[in-house]
């Protein structure tokens, strides 16, 4: 069976000296976050998903979750892990304090998200949507919603879930139709909602779920949506699951991955009406939402890197073990193992490269978040909140596409025995194939970067993101590393492609919005090459200067050659993207829709 073993090395590089754990132990609250604490963090993170939760990935896999007549059942060992997950307090990791969480930075927390996610990411989901819940019901719910509910999603006792699908309301939710009913001090739910993932189960003593629905006079569309707190069980006097509400289960879907996360069909109100109380103000419901949306796409963007990283070790051992042919020009002798190919070389740094982009970039963003909320000062809180807001989308994007290219990779890696299920690469596959769907499609995703968030400041916190990436051009040219010309060329091609690409977007949304949107993705994809670049060239630099420094660690001299295949090999993809955004529209509409 394969393991997983944390890349802590990396991690705590990047959340020292990339993402500038410094800075963020200079934020009220965060004053006791020394590297040392996050390393032991790291450290005990790794060990409960190597040992606990990667070892019920495959079987959970084959077993998946059932429906039984007391409701869903997970798969075996899930929720014996799961308690040792929530008493350990890993739920709590950077849940607010004043309701009993650990108060680190989300920087700590994006670390073990990764880890949960490449150990089980059909587990990890089970928390992902919790703390997607918790922020919800902390930034809009009333005190009383939040003293009833918040301490007992915040320790994991309580799980939390997010009803958004109908079966005609997918990506356009101006469609939803499940309805809430006035009643007293609450309301009633009626009707149903489709995929809902960990909608039931028997890990935690209670369930939150979130729900869309519209009161009974609400205006038509997206601006008639309401959101409300429906719990599995009432919560009694004395703050214990009381009473069975009106909302069950009613189906759960046989689907391609995660097949240990029960996608439920959820039903709301078959009797009296579900008892759900409003979270925030009524018809305001999907901006409150997209409080919960928001943090589970940047969640979901780490799962695509978790997801990358688990199938990567996995096709590193393989290539390491696997005997297969002589060496290049070699007709006799010994036979080597596949590593020893030029193209599993180029496979396997595809698949690494572009993970510790991806990880450089995940955790940066993750340190704009904490920065966002904690700065004491109000312009640099708005500064880091407009990254957040525009990188939120390339995130959720990028990464989760490059999750399901690198897990593909790993399968080619191992050949047939990819696709045989005994390796588990399939199963990475399978499991990765979710990301770019849920939580907003990548045409979503893209359609928000281009119509909203470079829009409507017209491309300011984009023009600041390039001005940064320049500074770093800047300093790999003034550094002696044998590697920096050419990280630096690649890095100022991206940059200049980045740029050309976003003031074509920027003049096109608004005169052809169509144009625009048929590039979005290839837009936003360009976007996060050349943010990978970027980080990757910070990454070379930190590696350089620790080398001159005198550290003679072999970790350093990957980092910087990786640093440079990405640069090399993967970079110029950005540039490639250029003309492809720039052509637009002209043939993405050149078909009438009956020559199809
Ligand atoms: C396993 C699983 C778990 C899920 N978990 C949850 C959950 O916990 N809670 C929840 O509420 N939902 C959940 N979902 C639902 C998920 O969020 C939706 O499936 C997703 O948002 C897409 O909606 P849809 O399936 O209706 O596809 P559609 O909206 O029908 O989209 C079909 C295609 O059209 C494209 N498209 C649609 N509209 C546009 C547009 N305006 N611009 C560009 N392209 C567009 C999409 O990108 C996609 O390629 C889950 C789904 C699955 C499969």
């Amino acid at each position: 069976m394969p393991n997983y073993r944390a890349p802590v090395q990396d991690m705590q590089f990047v959340i020292t000296e990339l993402a500038g754990l410094e800075r963020l132990a200079a934020l009220p609250g965060y004053e006791e976050v020394t590297p040392d604490l996050v390393e032991a963090v790291l450290e005990e993170a790794a060990k409960l998903a190597g040992d606990v939760l990667a070892p019920l990935n495959q079987p959970g896999d084959e077993q998946g979750a059932a429906l039984t007549k007391d409701g869903v059942v997970a798969a075996d060992g899930f929720a014996a892990a799961y308690r040792r997950f929530v008493e350990n307090g890993w739920n709590g990791l950077g849940g607010d304090p004043e309701y009993g969480g650990q108060g680190l930075p989300g920087l700590t927390a994006a670390a073990a998200v990764e880890m949960w996610n490449s150990a089980n990411m059909s587990f990890a989901l089970c928390p992902l949507l919790t703390a997607g819940a918790m922020e919800a019901i902390k930034a809009h719910g009333s005190h009383e919603l939040k003293s009833r509910f918040l301490p007992k999603l915040v320790s994991g006792e309580w799980a939390g879930t997010m009803n958004l699908t109908e079966p005609q309301a997918g990506s356009d939710l101006s469609a939803v139709r499940t309805r809430a009913v006035p009643e007293g001090d609450h309301y009633r739910i009626f009707g149903q909602k489709i995929f809902i993932t960990w909608g039931d189960h028997d890990m935690a003593e209670n369930i939150v779920h979130l729900v869309l629905a519209r009161l009974p006079d609400a205006p038509e569309g997206t601006r008639g949506i309401s959101l409300f707190l429906v719990p599995k069980f009432l919560v009694g006097p004395d703050g214990s699951p009381a009473e069975r509400n009106d909302v069950l289960c009613a189906s759960i879907e046989r689907k391609f991955g995660i097949h240990a996360s029960p996608t439920c069909v959820m039903s709301f109100g078959e009797k009296e009406g579900a008892v759900g109380y409003l979270v925030g103000r009524e018809n305001e419901g999907l901006p409150h939402m997209f409080t919960m949306m928001n943090e589970a796409r940047q969640k979901v963007g780490l799962q695509g890197l978790g997801i990358a990283e688990r199938a990567y070790q996995a096709a590193r051992d393989y290539a390491k073990d696997r005997v297969q042919g002589r060496p290049v020009g070699q007709r006799s002798g010994d036979r080597v193992t596949i590593i020893h190919h030029p193209d599993v070389r180029r496979m396997l740094l595809t698949m690494k490269s572009q993970i510790e982009a991806m990880r450089a970039f995940g955790y940066v963003l993750a340190a704009d978040v904490d920065l966002a909320h904690k700065h004491p000062d109000p312009a640099e809180r708005h500064r880091h909140q407009k990254r957040v807001d525009l990188l939120t989308p390339v995130l959720k994007g990028w990464c989760t596409e490059l999750g399901v290219e690198i897990a593909s990779l790993g399968v080619q890696v191992h050949g047939g025995m990819g696709y045989i299920d005994e390796t588990g690469a399939a199963q990475y596959l399978r499991d990765a194939r979710i990301a770019p769907i849920y939580e907003g499609t990548t045409g979503i995703q893209a359609g928000d970067l281009v119509g909203r968030k470079l829009s409507t400041d017209n491309g300011s916190a984009m023009t600041e993101l390039i001005e940064e990436m320049r500074a770093v051009e800047d300093r790999l040219g003034g550094s002696d590393n044998a590697d920096s010309p050419a990280i630096r060329e690649s890095l100022a091609g991206g940059i200049r492609a980045l740029e050309q690409a976003t003031e074509w977007v920027l003049q096109t949304i608004r005169r052809d919005p169509n144009a625009a949107l048929a590039a979005s993705v290839s837009y936003m994809m360009l976007t996060g090459y050349v943010c990978g670049g970027w980080q990757m060239a910070r990454a070379a630099l930190a590696a350089r200067a620790r080398l001159g420094s005198g550290a003679d660690d072999g970790f350093w001299r990957t980092k910087i050659a990786t640093a440079r295949f990405y640069a090399e090999q993967i970079l110029p993809k950005a540039s490639a993207l250029l003309p492809i955004v720039r052509s637009g529209a002209s043939t993405t509409f050149a078909l009438d829709e009956e020559q199809f």
